[in-house]
């Protein structure tokens, strides 16, 4: 609590009252908390791939480089990490520009069903191309007939989806069944992709969505993660009035599920510039 405080002077001098002005400052020093934090955050997350890389780039020049088996290794680690420098700078990024919002959205009508199948279709493409020795797993799509119509960024909308069955793909076991499904209920469609995963603790279940937060640090690291994936996907989920949470019971897999608003028939405002 902030308190100020003045004096109410009379022309004659004598003090008749007192103004003071109470400023609740919980909410700044949250706010300043938490922008302390995330910077620290920031600083070693990026530290960690830069000290490696370092230490690699250290081997090859005292020797390591004349090695004809190891110099391809180390400049593989070198390669992949310096990839996930540039992709957490470019999440960090967009958080920044939703942050400010200045990330601004081409919302578009759209139909979602049509959306989802597609997405899902680069996914088989994805899955039919795999080789014998990588990790086995099936998408399997329940969506209605019906359709719905969403007023939604279909790129950045498609992110999101990526995001989540991408995390599904990841934790899943081999041989692994993803559900893909929609469901229209009165107020909002739902979209739910559920794995057979290790699953979320109850304690973490909202702190999945919170800046570089990960179940697992090592296991997501290995994986490329930069733990801002989840962050993002609420950000522009949440710009869209939409919902994003997870149900999860540890052992038996978890379930993304995101709650959009909709429409029966096609929003054309956007392409007629009336209602
Ligand atoms: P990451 O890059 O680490 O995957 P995300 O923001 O996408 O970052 O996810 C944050 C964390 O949430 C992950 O590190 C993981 O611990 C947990 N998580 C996300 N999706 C799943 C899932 N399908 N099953 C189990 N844990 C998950």
């Amino acid at each position: 609590l902030k308190v100020n405080s003045a004096q109410i002077q009379r022309e004659s001098g004598f003090i008749s009252g007192m103004v003071i002005v109470l400023h609740d400052v919980t909410e700044e020093q949250r706010t300043n908390a938490e922008r302390r934090e995330f910077v620290s955050n920031v600083s070693h997350e990026l530290r960690t791939p830069l000290t490696s890389v370092k230490s690699y780039i250290d081997a090859l020049q005292e020797g390591a480089i004349g090695d004809s088996e190891l110099a391809p290794q180390f400049l593989k680690v070198v390669q992949s990490e310096t990839e996930r420098m540039i992709n957490m700078i470019n999440d960090l990024l967009e958080l920044s520009r939703m942050d400010q919002g200045t990330n601004d959205l081409a919302l578009e009508s759209v139909s979602l069903g049509a959306l989802f199948n597609y997405i899902l279709d680069r996914f088989d493409m994805i899955i039919s191309g795999r080789k014998p020795d990588q990790k086995q797993y099936t998408i399997k799509r329940e969506i209605p007939e019906t359709d719905v119509w969403v007023e939604v960024d279909p790129s950045k909308f498609t992110q999101v989806l990526d995001n989540l069955i991408n995390n599904a793909i990841k934790y899943s076991p081999d041989g692994g069944v993803i559900t893909a499904a929609m469901v229209i209920e009165t107020q909002e469609v739902i979209i739910a992709i559920s794995d057979q995963g290790l699953g979320i603790p109850a304690k973490d279940l909202d702190r999945v969505f919170g800046r570089f937060f990960r179940v697992d640090k090592a296991r997501s690291r290995a994986q490329g993660g930069t733990g801002l994936g989840l962050a993002i996907a609420k950000e522009i989920v949440e710009y869209l009035h939409g919902r994003i949470w997870v149900e999860s019971k540890e052992g038996q897999g978890s379930t993304f599920k995101i709650a959009l608003p909709y429409t029966l028939e096609a929003d054309l405002e956007d392409d007629w510039g009336e209602p």
